[in-house]
């Protein structure tokens, strides 16, 4: 027979050899993902208009008077009949039996190597990739493709039970494009509602670029907002589709609507909420992002598209680059996906720096809100690390109703200062009033006040910035500079064998409670402080530890004294001439509890309060005698 006769009339071919066990599988096992089969066909449908489409660009003429393109879905309830109708390229006959009769041309082919042959794996299998146009084997005994090709006049009609062999017929058709139709069979009949149908289109295709109808109803958004172009799109249809997405009521702080050439071509658009969900705080949270290929949905949710610390974003990237039948699996481990998370990072950082620069107002909103998240990314995002940091704000010493930035922190710097200081406090005034800010204060030096917790660990996991090293100021080996004045002060001060000597009897007095006394460089006004040892963990983090760990044994504290304050001067003194006064005694540990006290690690209150009242009972006593001296 010549190819052109034979193109006259129906003949039957035979499935390639291979495709037998996998629709045999597809017919026979497949009870549990049956919907897929509109998503496979939708997406089928949806490509061929893209095709259609992208020739038109060049060559206007292929649309004809058909350039409505679009996707018509029929389904007659009662007689449990179905159609899906589209108006895309169509396929000439040669096409029918490459495309849809061998393996090698379709998605599936990919999906057979995978095959194992274990009935529960494979099922598993089809599962995450979906099987293209044969899924239509799972809902229907018998399928009928009515098609004909954009550059013919003639159409075909291909027919098959999908069991080893299927029919091709010359048939009239008036129109370009393809349409499939069938009838449900028995066990598939759940699907032949329109109520089934329509939520199922809602589910995968809502927002596929060509209007899709149900018995001539509009059954999609069929706005795939993010392939529209940005300034024809307004601003209400944004924050639309971000309730969509997000599930929410409000509309987002800031959208972000990408379209990307290279190195990977995609389109996404991201949403910055007004606020975090409360849950978000949780670690274990999915991302939500939405994957979409080709604009057909595949997935919820994807973690691979954006990394933890960025959760708080919502959106949905769509990839012309990603196989649609790519699953879960392949996601987590794609070089694609991996680019398009990395270009995500880039872009999104670049827009909080964006508005840390232009508007400063939003990046402080911003911050309030989602600052812990930037901290989370600055501990973990190695790779974005420098950027991150750059985002990173507190209040500080310069202006304590101001957040600063480490940059500007470090501008206002004098030329000598070689450290970046920070404290943590739970409020302005706990800070304020720590006699460990006195030396910093006097000196002009700034110091960062930080009020959440996290940021003490987040301090020492920066480190060092523009090679300044980031110094907490309760720390005991801070490089303080000798002060100026203090030395001139030095005249009221004990001589240095009375200093090492009172030294010498706190340390009798507090004993192992702390691991040294020293005199202290950086206090002004009051007689002592505690700071962490050098290797020790500052008051705030071993708080911390101690909520974690019951049994967390806390390091010791170095207690510094301050010899320009005159109770030590004249403690001096008393030790000098009464070594065993009970005053001094009782002095030196109201002074270690109090230290305690103000550091928030005093145990119990039991002896400080009646000693205190003690201390004032003599204070009151001579107070009294020198009134009545006067
Ligand atoms: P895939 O879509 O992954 O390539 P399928 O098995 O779903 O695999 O489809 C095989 C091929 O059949 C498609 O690549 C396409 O060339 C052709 N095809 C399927 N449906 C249509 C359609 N509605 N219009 C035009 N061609 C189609």
């Amino acid at each position: 027979m010549s190819e052109a006769k034979e193109k006259k009339e129906k003949k039957e071919y035979q499935f390639q050899a291979e495709m037998s066990p996998l629709l045999n599988l597809i017919t026979h096992s497949l009870y549990t993902h049956r919907e897929i089969f509109l998503r496979e066909l939708i997406s089928n449908s949806s490509d061929a208009l893209n095709k259609l489409h992208f020739l038109s660009l060049t060559d206007e003429k292929v649309l004809g008077d058909d350039g409505e393109l679009k996707i018509d879905i029929n389904l007659d309830e009662e007689k449990k009949t179905f159609s899906i109708s589209d108006n895309g390229v169509g396929m000439t006959h040669d096409e029918l039996i490459s495309n849809i009769g061998t393996i090698a041309s379709s998605g599936t082919g990919k999906f057979f190597d995978k095959l194992t042959g274990d009935k529960t794996k494979d099922l598993e299998l089809i599962g995450q990739f979906g099987v293209g146009f044969y899924a239509v084997f799972m809902v229907a005994e018998e399928v009928t493709v009515d098609t004909r090709s954009y550059q013919e006049d003639q159409g075909y009609r291909w027919v098959s039970k999908g069991t080893g062999s299927y029919t091709i017929e010359p048939v009239d058709l008036p129109n370009r494009g393809t349409t499939i139709s069938f009838s449900f069979k028995k066990e598939a009949e759940e699907f032949a509602t329109k109520w089934r149908i329509e939520s199922t289109i809602k589910k995968y295709s809502d927002f596929v670029a060509f209007p899709i109808s149900l018995n001539n109803e509009k059954a999609n958004k069929s706005t795939a907002l993010w392939a529209r172009s940005k300034d024809e799109i307004k601003e209400e249809e944004y924050n639309e589709f971000f309730k969509y997405i997000a599930n929410s009521t409000e509309d987002p702080m800031s959208c972000l609507h990408l379209s990307v050439e290279a190195p990977v071509q995609f389109k996404s658009i991201m949403y910055i909420p007004k606020k975090p969900d409360r849950h978000l705080f949780s670690h274990d949270l999915d991302t939500r992002i939405h994957l979409y290929v080709k604009r057909i949905f595949i997935q919820n949710d994807c973690k691979e598209l954006i990394p933890q610390w960025l959760r708080f974003v919502k959106g949905i990237v769509d990839s012309e680059d990603l196989d649609l039948n790519i699953s879960r699996e392949v996601t987590q481990k794609n070089v694609i996906m991996e680019k398009i998370n990395k270009y995500l990072v880039r872009k999104l950082l670049g827009e909080f720096t964006d508005w840390s620069e232009k508007d400063i107002e939003k990046y402080n909103s911003f911050w309030a809100d989602f600052g812990s998240f930037i901290k989370e990314g600055i501990h973990m995002d190695f790779a974005n690390r420098e950027k991150l940091i750059e985002l990173y704000r507190c209040y500080s010493s310069f202006n304590p109703e101001k957040l600063t930035s480490l940059k500007d922190y470090v501008e206002r710097m004098p030329a000598d200062q070689e450290e970046i200081y920070y404290v943590y406090g739970k409020d302005k005034d706990s800070i304020e009033n720590s006699p460990n800010i006195e030396y910093f204060r006097k000196n002009n030096l700034e110091v960062l006040y930080l009020y959440d917790e996290i940021d003490d660990f987040i301090m020492p996991s920066i480190g060092t910035y523009k090679e300044k090293q980031l110094v907490g100021i309760d720390k005991a080996d801070l490089k303080l500079k000798e002060d100026k004045e203090k030395n001139e002060n030095d005249k009221k001060q004990p001589a240095k064998s009375a200093k090492k000597k009172l030294l010498g009897y706190f340390k009798d007095i507090i004993g192992d409670r702390v691991e040294d006394v020293v005199e202290s460089k950086r206090l002004v006004d009051s007689a002592c402080t505690l700071v962490a040892s050098k290797d020790g963990m500052n008051a705030n983090m071993e708080r911390m530890m101690k909520m974690m760990d019951e049994n967390f044994q806390a390091s010791k504290k170095v207690m510094e004294v301050n010899f320009d304050n005159l109770l030590i001067q004249n403690l001096s003194q008393i030790q000098q001439k009464f070594p065993q006064d009970q005053l001094l005694k009782d002095c030196i540990e109201q002074l270690y509890e109090g230290a305690t006290l103000l550091d928030g690690t005093l145990e119990s209150p039991s002896k400080f309060v009646p000693r205190s009242t003690g201390i004032m009972e003599k204070a009151a006593e001579l107070y009294l005698k020198t009134l009545e001296e006067k």
